[in-house]
């Protein structure tokens, strides 16, 4: 690891945790109506898409979660910022309860800590606005810069920052690539002067070769402004390259929780021992890639005791009855009974 990564971890080591998630927990109710059940002899139906999730995200800090898709990992994102409500558990931002009852000027603070950044640059982007007036939005939103000539020299910084033109702030989203749109889309995130920003899967809708790009722009803006994140992805690949913090979900559970360096180094959790497996990487080269085997199952119907059983290679006799509890192994966190000392 180089000298200046070293120090980077070492000081986000020593940060306070600027995110707290505690026992995160969402369900959805699948049922059909009420008059349905009754005539078909049907009960309800419920899908657990995240079944109490731990972590904490230290300031400065890049954690990722990852998984395949079911696994719950925007349901998370979706709860952290706010935009849907969690059925237990709590996320605490810079010591703020996201889902506590605020004043309206304590909600206002609270949301302009906190940004995202979607999949999709194209849908993100209001496609009748100039690209100068979605920049402005939040400013005006949030009642930061009330001149209009200061709120334009606001906007034509933030292009810049984002390495477009501040004369591309007279175009339209239609008229810009993919990269420069998602471009955009983080200038209108760092117009409220955010703190912490979601980013979910913010390059899987990108050509691969501009894919690199937007991750160099979003770890040089960490560093330049002092920002932490919380990324999704399926990919392994664009994780290694962003996290300093890597969290592994399977089916609404967190499985393995390690710092990005150990958990790519020596995978603990059996699912990411498959999932690393199955990464390309040049490293790998003339070395047999296995695939992911079998599915995920479903989430209606999860597997008993630990959901991973029907596909894990490693399978014990008792882990398709006992959930498996967390367990400490050196820096990670492993929701595995082959460390259970029990
Ligand atoms: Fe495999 Fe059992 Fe560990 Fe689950 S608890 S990952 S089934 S060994």
């Amino acid at each position: 690891m180089a000298l200046d990564e070293t120090l980077n971890v070492a000081r986000s080591n020593e940060a306070r945790p600027l995110v707290e998630v505690r026992g995160l927990r969402r369900s959805f109710d699948l049922s059909k109506p009420w008059l349905n059940r009754l005539i078909e002899r049907s009960g309800r139906v419920s899908l657990t898409a995240v079944d109490g999730v731990d972590f904490s995200i230290r300031e400065g800090e890049t954690y990722a979660l990852v998984g395949e898709s079911g696994s719950g990992k925007s349901t998370i994102a979706r709860m952290v910022v706010g935009l849907l409500p969690p059925s237990a558990g709590s996320v605490e931002i810079d010591g703020t309860d996201v889902w506590g009852k605020k004043s309206p000027d304590q909600e206002r603070r609270m949301r302009r800590k906190i940004q995202m950044i979607f999949q999709d640059p194209f849908a993100s982007l209001n496609p009748r606005w100039r690209v100068g007036a979605i920049i402005a939005e939040p400013i005006k939103a949030f009642g930061l810069i009330a001149d209009a000539s200061d709120r334009a020299e606001r906007v034509g910084e933030l292009l810049s920052l984002v390495g477009l033109d501040p004369r591309d702030g007279q175009k339209f989203p239609h008229e810009f690539s993919g990269g420069q749109r998602q471009r955009i889309a983080i200038a209108r995130a760092l117009a409220s002067d955010p703190k912490f920003i979601v980013c979910d899967e913010p390059t899987s809708a990108l050509d691969v070769s501009v894919q690199a790009q937007v991750l160099n722009l979003l770890r040089d803006l960490q560093q330049r402004l002092g920002l932490t994140y919380l990324f999704i992805s399926h990919n392994l690949a664009v994780v290694r390259h962003v996290a300093t913090r890597v969290g592994v979900l399977y089916l609404g559970r967190l499985v393995e929780e390690a710092p990005a360096a150990e958990l790519f180094a020596a995978p603990q959790h059996p699912y990411t021992k498959m999932l690393l497996e199955a990464v390309p990487d040049i490293d790998m080269e003339g070395k047999e890639r296995l695939a992911i085997a079998g599915e995920i199952p479903n989430p209606v119907t999860p597997p008993p005791g630990c959901h991973f059983h029907p596909r894990c290679p490693a399978r014990l006799s008792g882990c398709d009855r006992d959930i498996p509890m967390p367990q400490h192994v050196g820096n990670a966190t492993v929701r595995c009974h082959l460390f259970d000392p029990r």
